[in-house]
């Protein structure tokens, strides 16, 4: 059994002071509500500058929320302007790492390639890569539902091997951002393959244990849904989890 993973994306948005704020009003909201969160983990992935407050408050106050960076050099350290190491995420306690974000593969040009080694980096240093996949609306209607997202995942996997703590997220492209959410059927069709997959390369442990989220338009009016089906395990929610209201709802979902 999966522990279902509810998962924040903040992208480019609130900095250091607000994102102190945000975790204090989350930390009540899902207390208040009487949050299970041994039946579902929640987990936010800030911007880089927000990460040490983070850090600081959710230490301090032993609040049981997540964290992880939306992004990881490939690099270990050196003259990599601009790059943040591994190390120094684990260094912040983060627990994860978003790697191979569609705005990261098409605003940034990063390849498969480029994904496999930060895949490789973040296990090095003791992170749980969140890889993300998924196709274009003309992927999909070339290739159909799963063989973008399938040979994104075994790209993202090269050499990769063992006992590994991964997560996989499911962002169809046309999905996100766009309102327009995939269905439950959509994503479980997806999800399911993607897990044949890992089985494939990581043998049945690996696979059984491994998150399958889906992404794409995610709100509180639709995360029952992707709930429901057997091979999704959660969500990594973008615009939404900007939202107080609409994180908490999500987070609170009901079978
Ligand atoms: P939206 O929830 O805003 O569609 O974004 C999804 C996403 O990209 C999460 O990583």
């Amino acid at each position: 059994t999966r522990t279902p993973l509810l998962a924040g994306n903040w992208k480019m948005n609130l900095d250091h002071l607000q994102s102190i704020a945000f975790v204090q009003k989350l930390a009540w909201s899902l207390k208040d509500a009487n949050h299970d969160f041994d039946g579902a983990e929640v987990a936010i992935f800030p911007p880089f500058t927000d990460l040490r407050s983070v850090q600081t408050l959710i230490s301090a106050d032993k609040l049981p929320i997540h964290f992880g960076a939306q992004d990881v050099s490939a690099h270990d350290s050196g003259a990599y302007t601009g790059e943040i190491s591994g190390a120094f995420l684990k260094a912040l306690d983060c627990q994860y790492v978003i790697i191979g974000h569609s705005e990261r593969r098409t605003l940034h040009n990063e390849t498969d390639e480029v994904v496999n080694t930060k895949v490789l980096a973040a296990l090095k240093h003791g992170l749980v890569p969140v890889i993300c996949v998924g196709e274009t609306a003309e992927d999909l209607e070339k290739h159909g539902p799963s063989a973008v997202p399938v040979a994104q995942l075994k790209a993202a996997l090269a050499s990769v091997t063992g006992a590994v703590d991964i997560v996989v997220a499911y962002e169809p492209v046309w999905a996100i951002g766009s309102g327009q959410a995939a269905t439950p059927e959509q994503a479980e069709q997806v999800a399911a393959q993607l897990r044949v997959t890992l089985r494939e390369l990581l043998g049945d442990e690996v696979a059984e244990a491994t998150r399958v989220l889906y992404g794409g338009s995610v709100k509180s009016g639709n995360i029952a849904g992707f709930m429901r089906e057997p091979n999704v395990d959660g969500a990594l929610i973008g615009g939404a989890s900007l939202d107080l209201n609409e994180f908490a709802s999500i987070v609170r979902f009901q079978k």
